[in-house]
Order: C-alpha cells, then structure tokens, then sequence
C-alpha cells in the first residue's frame, strides 16, 4: 500500500447517539431492547444477545424505500444497498444552535459559498441533547433548503435531530425533495462536541438489505 492511501488526521470525534433502553425514539416507533439468550455464567462459554430496535433509533440514514415503493419490488433502494460514495468524504458542519426552528433561507448563502467545495453539510442545532426524552420541538429542513441542497450538487445532509421534516408533516415533502435529487441524509446525529468547519466524514449504514434505515457508526476526521 502507497502512504498516500493511509487516513490522515488527529482526532476522530464520535458523532453518534448511544442507544440504550432508555434512547427516545419518534412516538409509536419501537425502542430498543434486548433479550439474553444465554448467559456465560449459565454456558460456561459465552453471553449472547439479541436485540430488537426501529433502525431509526439513534444516529441512522433512511432508505429511499422508508418514503416510496413496497419492500416486494426489488427496485427500491433499501439500506444495504445505499451508494457508500455519499458516506464518506470531506464534510463541512455549520452551526446553528441552538435553534428549534425550521432551517431555511437563512442558511441559503452560506450553502452557495460551499457549493463546488463540499458535497457534504451537516447542521449543528443543538449544544445539548438529552438522548432519553424526545423532543417535541426540534428543527428540520424546508423543502426550500432541500432544493437548494439539490440543485446546488450536494449529496448528503445531516442533522442532530430525530427527522430532516417537522414532527407533524404527513407526506414528509422533505425526505421526497432529498430523494428527488438523490440525496442521502443522516438523522440523530450528535454534534454537541464539533465545532463549525471542514472534516472527513465516515458513516456507513449497515448492510441491511430488507430495511428501509440502518443504525450509523458516524465519526469525523480532523
Ligand atoms: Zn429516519
């Protein structure tokens, strides 16, 4: 292997939400829990587990399938079969906290002064995040702010709250506008410990291919 293949940074900051029994999810939407199916003390030889979780618990992306199509029809990109090229790369994170507003023009000209540099925008709304209570009140994207992501040739969006929609929309306009111009986006994400500027992004979904999301292990490189 060549030097120049090997990562270079100094720091890797972890960007994921821990889930535990007690990590909110979206109402209705099922937590996680596990069961033990053998303990070492019992086997002599191992513990082991299984567990069972919504994939939107924690830090995840959605599938194109979590909004469109049938899981019978197997066109609709599921998990496992997300393009990874959008995971990984340079990023850049711009913060905005604290805010619990909906995130739209205001961010427009700094999103035209990344366009051609970055393809990747992660969103800082919040300096604390109580991982066990959901919140009613979190920011999300506009539709406006999705178009502006398309057609300005980004191809992944994050942010550090449950939905990239308003916890009340129906038809999740937002998550169709991502889809429309082929965007992945990131939810749950935890950026309480970043600092607005450019990094190395590493999040892959799992490879989980009757899913419509998959938990991330989401870093930065810096
Ligand atoms: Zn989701």
């Amino acid at each position: 292997m060549s030097a120049g293949a090997r990562l270079s940074y100094s720091r890797i900051i972890d960007i994921s939400q821990p889930v535990t029994s007690r990590t909110a999810c979206f109402p209705g939407d099922t937590p996680f829990s596990k069961s033990v199916t053998l303990t070492y003390e019992d086997s002599q030889v191992i513990n082991l587990t299984a567990l069972t979780m919504s994939p939107h618990v924690g830090s995840h992306a959605d599938a194109p399938v979590h909004i469109k199509g049938s899981f019978e029809d197997s066109q609709t990109v599921r998990a496992g079969s997300l393009d990874l090229k959008a995971f990984l790369g340079e990023v850049y994170v711009i913060d905005i906290s604290d805010t619990r507003e909906a995130i739209d023009k205001q961010v427009r000209d700094r999103l035209l002064s990344l366009a051609g540099k970055f393809e990747r925008v992660l969103f800082k709304t919040l300096k604390h995040i109580d991982y066990d209570t959901f919140a009613e009140s979190y920011s999300y994207l506009s539709t406006d702010c999705a178009t502006i992501l398309g057609e300005n040739g980004f191809r992944l969006v994050g942010l550090d709250t449950p939905s990239v929609d308003h916890i009340k929309a129906k038809e999740l306009s937002t998550h169709h506008v991502l889809d429309h111009f082929g965007l992945v986006w990131l939810e749950n994400l935890d950026l309480t410990q970043v600092e607005e500027g450019a990094y190395q992004l590493i999040a892959l979904p799992l490879k989980f291919m009757e899913l419509e999301a998959s938990p991330l292990r989401a870093v930065l490189l810096k």
